[in-house]
């Protein structure tokens, strides 16, 4: 008999060293967490305690040194090269501090690329991108050069892009780390909505702000994590 797991990421004993010898840094030690399917999940801690280095392993951009990382029950380092890129293209979605768009592309571009990418042709990317514009009013946005918005407008147009392909996970590392607190609080209603039906991660120092949203929070220190 089986007893399929109900949450969205499992981590089991996750380690993560970086260097050898003398000048490894253990900076997860045997960590083990869950996550929900959804909600709102905040991971906080000092700089340096190794929150971005947690979620590059929960995007595959990095694998733990030890221990195991499941999505919905499957060993995500071990997708073949084919799911991994379903998995980081289409099933999570994600926000940086610094928006990381293209700054020489119109708002509309750097919207529909995802999509592109997933082989979307290009009338049906430019619709679903349109109809995003629409939902969050930011129609004014869609042929502006993305390097001419503000900070508050970038991360808002960068949420959109990571919405497009319709993720399941919103992945977010200090979203609101380069906004004036307007604009964060802005960004945090809108991630706080979607955690409604997608789990949304987000890694913040901001602690006064985040607390008005999380629905859990990790906490890491010294390699350790408590929840
Ligand atoms: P945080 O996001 O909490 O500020 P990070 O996860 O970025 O912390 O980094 C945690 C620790 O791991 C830091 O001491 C950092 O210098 C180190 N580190 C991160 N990435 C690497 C890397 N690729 N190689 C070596 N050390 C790294
Ligand atoms: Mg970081």
């Amino acid at each position: 008999m089986s007893f399929p797991y109900k949450g969205m990421y499992r981590l089991v004993n996750v380690s993560k060293t970086y260097g050898k010898g003398n000048s490894a840094v253990n900076v997860l030690k045997s960590v083990s967490l869950s996550f929900p399917r959804v909600g709102l999940v905040s991971i906080l801690g000092k700089s340096g305690s190794g929150k971005s280095t947690l979620l590059n392993i929960i995007t595959g951009i990095d694998s733990p040194t030890n221990g195991k990382i499941y999505f919905l029950d499957k060993d995500l380092n071990r997708f073949k090269s084919k799911d991994k890129k379903i998995y980081q293209n289409q099933i999570i979605g994600v926000l940086f501090q610094h928006f990381n768009l293209f700054n020489d592309l119109t708002c509309l571009e750097n919207v529909m690329l995802p999509s592109l990418v997933n082989g979307v042709n290009k009338l049906e990317s430019k619709k679903r991108a349109i109809e995003l514009f629409n939902q969050y009013h930011l129609e004014k946005l869609i042929h502006q050069k993305y390097e001419t918005l503000s900070g508050g407008e970038k991360q808002r147009v960068a949420l959109l892009r990571a919405l497009i392909n319709k993720p399941q996970v919103i992945i977010a590392d200090e979203p609101t780390g380069a906004l004036d607190s307007q604009n964060s609080i802005l960004i945090m209603n809108e991630l706080k909505s979607l955690s409604k039906d997608h789990l949304v991660i987000v890694v913040t120092h901001n602690e006064s702000l985040i607390k008005q949203y999380e629905d859990y929070r990790i906490y890491i220190e010294n390699g350790k994590v408590s929840k």
